[in-house]
């Protein structure tokens, strides 16, 4: 049964980011956001407070560090006995998009990474490549990317063109990635590249490229017009050599399309999460608005605009809070180890749209005050952060494809 209610543990999460939010991050989230990096420093002190608040193992999972044991468990099927990690995160990442969404993005850790890892990868390989993560209060930031998206193949992930060709033991990679979050500093990243490019998904393959390998290089980092605080890159492979154990899953995995389901499994737990910090920007322009109003409307009078903007709050806030409900459902289903493609979609394309809506008419409630640049009103830093929100994890176009076909594939069994 999908439980509404938060548990005292997440509560108590929930409380002391909505906490750091308010003391720390939120007084400096404009000095990042126009430096284009949170300092290394808040992220150490995050993890100790992470490590205070959850014990070091808790910590460590909360950041993407993980024991083989632990990494190499499925999701419990009993209802019972269901883990509630990803609904967890979501709630975490509604209140950091609340802060800053892009913290959440340049968190130390596996990242976007992780997923794939995690359900395709050897007991040998998520020791390897999670390990990094374990120690990162003594020694150096580690951070994990993903890397799939191409300059000719972003929503058409079935169209990517970098290749990988068998040399021995190892493999010879050729290709750009472009859009990559923590591309350019990730000690290592998951790479898709194809063997040909005619078998589409079938000749999919995911390699761990690790940071250094000869041949691996970091391009271009963007210049965005959102979450400019968090890293994109351009990634390079010129005759990179893979090692053999470094493909994902081994040889055996790519006898079916793994490669390519691999790149989908991912998705379906992580779209949840970005439909969370969705919720959390939209939440965030919502509360701004309503004080906003506090501050200079009296709704009460008989006035009409004023009867407008009380209709417009009333909209914001259901919006959001249907979209919160789908992020819940995802995340339940997520937990349970059940398939959640079509719920993670929903969530996704609902929250992008509920919360751009948010943001939009959050400035047109403020009125002038709204179209204050960035030094004076986070409004403008919200108003651009959502954008990306409806393109990165899928397009809400995406989303919309990917509900509709499961829906019209349910209407052939009748
Ligand atoms: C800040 C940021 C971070 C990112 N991080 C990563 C990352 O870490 N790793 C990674 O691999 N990628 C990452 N991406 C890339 C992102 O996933 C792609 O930008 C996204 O998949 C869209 O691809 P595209 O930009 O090539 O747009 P296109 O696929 O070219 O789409 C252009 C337009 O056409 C529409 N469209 C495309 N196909 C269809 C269709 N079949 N039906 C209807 N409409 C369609 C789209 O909805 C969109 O409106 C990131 C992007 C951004 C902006």
């Amino acid at each position: 049964m999908i439980e509404f209610d938060l548990s005292d543990r997440q509560r108590q999460l929930h409380d002391a980011l909505t906490n750091l939010g308010h003391s720390i991050i939120r007084p400096q989230t404009l000095a990042w956001d126009r430096a284009h990096a949170v300092p290394d420093e808040f992220y150490r002190n995050f993890m100790r407070m992470a490590a205070a608040f959850g014990g070091a193992k808790e910590s460590a999972r909360f950041l993407g560090g993980e024991d083989p044991e632990d990494a190499a468990a499925q999701p419990a099927r009993d209802p019972k006995k269901q883990s509630q990690a990803n609904r967890t995160a979501a709630i975490a990442s509604e209140v950091f998009g609340w802060a800053d969404a892009s913290i959440l993005l340049g968190l130390p850790g596996p990242g976007l990474g992780g997923p794939p890892v995690r359900s395709s990868g050897t007991s040998e390989q998520k020791k390897r490549f999670f390990g990094i993560f374990n120690d990162m209060l003594d020694s150096e930031l580690q951070w994990g990317a993903y890397g799939l998206t191409e300059p000719g193949a972003g929503s058409d992930v079935a169209a990517i063109r970098t290749s990988c060709v068998k040399d021995g033991g190892a493999w010879i990679l050729n290709g750009r990635k472009c859009f990559i979050t923590n591309g350019g500093r990730a000690a290592w990243t998951v790479i898709f590249a194809t063997v040909d490019p005619s078998l589409g998904r079938a000749g999919q393959r995911a390699f761990v490229v690790e940071k250094g390998t000869p041949g691996f290089s970091v391009g271009k980092l963007e210049e965005k017009m959102g979450l400019r605080a968090s890293e994109t890159a351009e990634l390079v492979l010129e005759d990179c050599r893979v090692p053999g154990e470094n493909l994902l899953g081994g040889e055996e995995a790519y006898r079916t399309k793994e490669g390519f389901l691999t790149a989908m499994k991912t998705f379906d737990t992580t779209r949840p999460l970005v439909a969370a910090m969705a919720c959390g920007i939209g939440r965030a322009a919502f509360e701004y608005a309503q004080q906003f109003v506090r501050d200079h409307y009296v709704l009460s009078r008989p006035v009409p605009r004023y009867a407008l903007i009380a209709d417009k709050l009333a909209r914001i806030g259901r919006r959001l809070e249907a979209a919160r409900l789908l992020v819940y459902r995802a995340t339940y289903l997520a937990d349970l180890g059940e398939p959640n493609a079509r719920e993670a979609s929903m969530a996704k394309a609902y929250a992008g749209q509920a919360a751009t809506a948010a943001c939009i008419e959050a400035v047109e409630i403020c009125g002038a005050h709204g179209s204050l640049a960035e030094d004076h009103s986070l409004l403008d830093k919200w108003f651009r952060d959502i954008k990306v929100f409806d393109i990165f994890e899928g397009t809400g176009n995406i989303q919309r494809v990917v509900i509709s076909k499961r829906i019209v594939a349910g209407l052939k069994s009748f």
